[in-house]
């Protein structure tokens, strides 16, 4: 691209000499084909041997060696009446003047200074977004925590209570040894107890045998009136014998 008409105090006045054939601008940096010595902008051959084949555009000569700058041409575009391209500067010179003036430039300056305070809202808002999730996940942070704390009181507790049940449970269980210890002391004195009974079974028996020999010899027939029959009965028994 070159100098653009609203660029120049007096863009009529250009002869169309000094006219790029590509962008149709005035020159900005103009080179010239070796073979027909057609000027073009510096950007707009290159661009043009980028996107096309690498030939002049006027007279196709191939353009494989570095385009040669043309300094007569320069040296009548360095005259030109230009203005300054920033907004609110009225600066009209010489095109060759326009670069050292672009360095005090107040308008440009001022429009680097909207663009840095652009930029600058732009980072304290991507700050003050940082703070508002950085607050959030702080207050996500103390919310896990206090959750946290929560979880470990309740997990006490339930410890407390497993360890009050475990407690009952021993306690229960050394109920249970001493009631099995004094059922096996009991199970023993009734098995003491029945091998006593067993072990007077002879003499009850004899008992029972005197009782029934004294019954059946001497009441029964003293009830029945019969004794002396009885008697008379065992001595004859025992005379016969
Ligand atoms: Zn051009
Ligand atoms: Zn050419
Ligand atoms: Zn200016």
């Amino acid at each position: 691209m070159g100098v653009e008409d609203h660029e120049l105090v007096h863009p009529d006045a250009i002869s169309p000499t000094l006219r790029c054939p590509i962008c149709t601008d005035v020159f900005e940096e103009p080179v010239s084909c070796s073979a027909c010595q057609q000027v073009f902008c510096k950007t707009c051959i290159e661009h043009v041997l980028l996107t096309c084949k690498p030939a002049c555009p006027t007279c196709r000569a191939p353009l494989t060696k570095s385009l040669q700058p043309n300094f007569l041409v320069r040296s009548l575009l360095n005259e030109l009446h230009v203005r300054c391209v920033h907004p609110g500067c009225y600066w009209t010179g010489r095109l060759d003047e326009r670069a050292a003036h672009g360095t005090h430039c107040l308008a440009r300056h001022l429009l680097l200074m909207q663009e840095w305070k652009i930029q600058l809202e732009n980072m304290r808002s991507v700050l003050v977004d940082g703070e508002k999730e950085r607050s959030a996940m702080r207050r996500h942070i103390e919310l896990l925590s206090s959750h946290k704390m929560q979880l470990e009181e309740e997990a006490k507790v339930q410890q407390l209570q497993l360890n009050a049940k475990q407690h009952m449970l021993d306690f229960k269980q050394q109920e249970v040894d001493e009631l099995r210890c004094q059922i096996g002391q009991v199970m023993k004195q009734h098995h003491a107890s029945h091998f006593q009974l067993h072990s007077l079974f002879p003499l009850l028996f004899l008992f029972l045998f005197v009782l029934h020999v004294w019954f059946f010899y001497d009441i029964l027939p003293a009830v029945l009136g019969i004794r002396d029959c009885v008697l008379s009965t065992q001595v004859a028994y025992r005379g016969w014998s």
